[in-house]
């Protein structure tokens, strides 16, 4: 999946009452269903009533009894069965219901022996309003009123929520789905329709061909008044499937689908294995995420898929792209080779976040893919060295464990590992075991020891040892240069391995056997492996200043010596952008927790030169942004907002609100971040500009550059007054697409006035905005008002909770805390834990205490001596 953040559900099976079927996993006991019964062929019809928000459902399982059985037990969520029978054996079942543990067990009377059978189960079941299982999304449909369409949503246990099923990844089995949908509506779904035949009464039946062999959570219908368009790519036809009149908005993804199916087909050395390849937008938004790999028939949000030119902004045409090649690398890394189970979706998410950022490198070079994932891995690191954090590999043992498992860890930090063992290994050597592990797995399953055996066979350089300690142990690595010396024109270092903390226990010593790579400013690197905290001596030609972890490619951050880290600051122009972003990065990180001063934090700042990349600036805008939040009401912040806008300006005065023909695509990002933190800031030329804008975007939209419209919306929304606030509110009701429906909603809960936000969070209980935008009115108003966000979620949480996609709930209301810097909020969030998140679901309430404290400590601690060197500074706050 694409996150927002991905989270999922693994259900704890009981398997009947007595029998507990458990593997050990890293020495935990796991709960499945048992396997005595396996499944191997479901053929499922269904015909839902979109009215109605039901629809029934009849389902014939082949099924292999391995050893006699006198029940069969299997999952089923908010299904109702009206008849259960093993064909040509029993013509009627009792089915025992477990609602808790979301299984039906079918009590036979008598015990059956080995071999095959064939379950037949008619039932019927619910159609949500949120993204899970089968679910409807409105939109207003051009010239025809308000239109519905039907998705579905699996991952990771609400197949269950459509078919009573084996729900578990590694039960594979091939799927044949029919359904009923009305006549001159399109039905999508993992593989090519074989027929369809009309109905009475306006109907129509539609069959699909049989999937071949895979998770349950991977299956996909949807049914709608769609358009879609294709061509053929390798012999595969690549299509893009959207609602009526929205065809042109696809062609931008669908160009990046056929591009990135070659390469995938070349890199993998497996051709994709379906006749065709659908990419499906749905119109709305989850909380939760934003794309879905369903085999042969990917979903995707249309924020994620859909290129509207008059609204579109360079981020967002990234950010499409991204997405669709991140949920095309899961066609292999997920649906042909699956994880065994999910504590092992590391497998899936963070390979396919690194593969987004390799294919999209390939074909777009001048994105700088590799630049902007250093902000996903500093991401990764900044929860991974906080309390809440866990391995990348770590036992799932019941659903709620699961929730909270989905999240920067299993994507970024994942990304992160699998780009440090590839630039250990070499490309070609990593993408040789990558094609052995395909080749051994296809149609399977793997665990994550599976994947390093592939590469070490045949390898000159073993990698296991570094990738069990980078992804069975939690928390960050950390090099520390010891020393440094200058001797017979080569430096000399002596470099040692501790761990970065801000709160993470155990504090006790890890060992990593860690791959690092050093240069001196202008010289070839040095490569060594260093673990543990003895110092091992590293030879680097050249006695120019040295950079740590060079190119940035590892896993790790880099602690320097205090002249070390000033000679770099001195020659911070002459660092390549990587090792200019980690610098950036890491000296944020350390100076935030007093292992450096936050004085050296803000002269690296200074030293960033007016014409420093723009994947530079942009991360210094964000860096600046987040002291500026930290700062929020204290007196420092009059005096750190002045000398911060004064550093963004050097870069404003160079790149304008306008962009000019022939720049690079990424000064577009680079200006949205300076314009962004300078607005946060409350500049007062940014302000006014954006206003200017504003009033002329109000007369006509299509004035507006696409790629200024967002920012100047954002702009003018956060400092809106009521007069503002309702014009705003008026453009979300008129909205001309859904696109536009849902961001303008969204953009009416950034505003800085508490009395506003109200009125936004409130219309999340009226109806009013499109039920799937609750959730992002509620997570946007709590970035600037997170107090605010959580007592009003948590007030109406009866009501609000039924917005909010189930497996996500246990999340929702401790990550609108995020932002917070008040300590006091700790008791309330406990509370409301208490009494509505399970004991074993509370990682995110951990999560955010963590967070709580830190950046109050941040705020306590730091920020006065930020306040000192900025008066050292003589900095004028006017
Ligand atoms: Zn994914």
């Amino acid at each position: 999946m694409m996150a927002h953040i991905r989270i999922a559900a693994a259900r704890v099976l009981l398997a009947g009452s007595l029998l507990l079927a458990t593997h050990a996993v890293a020495g935990a006991p796991r709960t499945v269903l048992p396997d005595t019964v396996e499944p191997e062929r479901y053929r499922i019809d269904i015909a839902p009533d979109a009215t109605a928000l039901t629809f029934s459902g009849s389902v014939e399982i082949d099924i292999r009894v391995r050893e006699s059985v006198d029940r069969i037990v299997l999952n089923a969520a908010d299904l109702t069965i009206d008849r259960a029978a093993i064909a040509g054996m029993l013509e009627s079942v009792p089915v025992r219901y477990d609602e808790r543990l979301q299984r039906i067990t079918l009590s036979l009377g008598r015990s059956i022996g080995p071999g095959p059978y064939t379950l037949r189960l008619n039932y019927h079941g619910r159609i949500y309003r949120r993204a899970s299982g089968l679910f409807a999304l409105d939109y207003q449909a051009v010239g025809s009123g308000s239109a519905r369409a039907l998705f579905t949503q699996f991952e990771n246990a609400d197949a269950r929520r459509f078919v009573p099923c084996w729900d578990e990844p590694a039960r594979k089995a091939t799927f044949e789905l029919a359904a009923t949908i009305p006549a001159g509506q399109m039905a999508v779904s993992n593989m090519p329709i074989v027929g369809s035949e009309a109905l009475p009464d306006r109907r129509q039946r539609v069959r699909f061909a049989p999937t071949p062999r895979m998770s349950s959570y991977l299956l996909f219908f949807a049914a709608g008044d769609f358009e879609r368009r294709s061509r053929t790519v390798d012999g595969v036809e690549v299509g893009a499937v959207v609602k009526r009149g929205d065809l042109a908005q696809a062609d931008f993804a669908l160009d990046a689908a056929a591009e990135v199916l070659h390469y995938f087909n070349e890199y993998f050395g497996i051709p994709y294995a379906l006749p065709k390849l659908d990419l499906i937008a749905g119109p709305g938004s989850s909380g939760s995420f934003g794309a879905m790999e369903n085999w042969g028939a990917i979903f995707l949000f249309e924020a994620d898929m859909l290129v509207d030119p008059r609204i579109a902004s360079e981020r967002d045409r990234q950010q499409v792209y991204v997405a669709t090649a991140h949920e095309m690398a899961h066609q292999w890394f997920g649906d042909l080779v699956t994880m065994r189970w999910w504590d092992d979706l590391w497998l899936n998410e963070g390979f396919a976040s690194w593969m987004e950022n390799k294919v999209t490198d390939h074909f777009h070079p001048d994105w700088h893919m590799w630049l902007q994932s250093l902000d996903d891995r500093q991401r990764a690191m900044d929860l991974d060295a906080r309390r809440g954090t866990h391995p990348i590999v770590t036992p799932v043992i019941d659903a709620q464990e699961a929730d909270a498992d989905f999240d920067e860890i299993a994507y970024e930090k994942g990304a992160a590992v699998v780009r440090t063992l590839e630039s250990y290994l070499g490309e070609d050597a990593f993408r040789d075991g990558v094609r052995r592990y395909m080749r051994e797995r296809a149609y399977g399953s793997a665990v994550t020891d599976d994947l390093w055996r592939a590469m070490d066979r045949g390898s000159q350089r073993p990698i296991a040892q570094i990738a069990h300690d980078l992804t069975r142990q939690a928390g960050v690595p950390m090099i520390i240069e010891r020393a440094a010396e200058c001797r017979g024109g080569e430096t000399v270092l002596q470099l040692s391995q501790g761990r970065f903390v801000v709160d993470a226990g155990p504090t006790a010593a890890q060992i990593w056997h860690l791959p690092v790579s050093v240069a001196t400013l202008g010289n070839v690197p040095a490569t060594g492996v260093v673990a543990g905290a003895a110092a091992v001596p590293l030879h680097a030609a050249g006695c120019t200043p040295a950079i740590l972890n060079f190119g940035q490619t590892a896993y790790f951050r880099s602690r320097y010596q205090p002249a070390g880290l000033a000679a770099l600051t001195d020659r911070f122009g002459e660092l390549s952008t990587s090792d200019q972003l980690g610098l950036l990065h890491d000296t944020q990180s350390l100076a935030y927790v007093g292992q450096v001063p936050m004085g050296a934090l803000l002269s690296l700042v200074s030293a960033v030169p007016a014409d420093a990349a723009p994947e530079v600036v942009t991360t210094l805008s964000r860096l600046l942004q987040h002291l500026d939040q930290l700062s929020d009401g204290l007196p420092v912040q009059v005096r750190l907002r002045a000398f911060s806008r004064s550093v963004l300006h050097r870069f404003f005065s160079r790149l304008g609100w306008d962009s000019a023909a022939d720049e690079a695509s990424n000064v577009a990002l680079a200006r949205a971040g300076v314009i962004e933190a300078l607005a946060q800031m409350q500049d007062p030329d940014i302000a006014a500009d954006a206003r200017q804008r504003f009033a002329q975007y109000v007369s006509d939209p299509d004035r507006l550059d696409a790629n200024l419209r967002h920012l100047t919306l954002d702009a003018v929304a956060a400092h809106a007054d009521p007069v503002t606030w309702r014009q705003m509110h008026e453009l979300a009701r008129s909205a001309r697409s859904e696109l536009e429906r849902h961001e303008l909603y969204s953009l009416l809960a950034t505003v800085d006035d508490p009395a506003l936000v109200r009125k936004a969070l409130a219309l999340t209980l009226s109806g009013e905005p499109p039920a799937t935008s609750v959730q992002n009115i509620v997570q946007t108003a709590a970035r600037r008002h997170p107090r605010q966000a959580f007592e009003f979620a948590t007030a109406n949480w009866p009501q609000l909770k039924e917005s909010i996609e189930p497996d996500f709930r246990v999340r929702f209301a401790p990550m609108l805390l995020h932002t917070a810097t008040d300590p006091t909020l700790i008791r309330p969030l406990e509370a409301f834990a208490h009494a509505n998140i399970p004991a074993s679901a509370r990682r995110d309430v951990d999560k955010a205490e963590s967070s709580l404290r830190y950046r109050s400590h941040v705020r306590r601690e730091r920020l006065p001596e930020v306040e000192r060197w900025l008066l050292a500074l003589g900095a004028d706050p006017s």
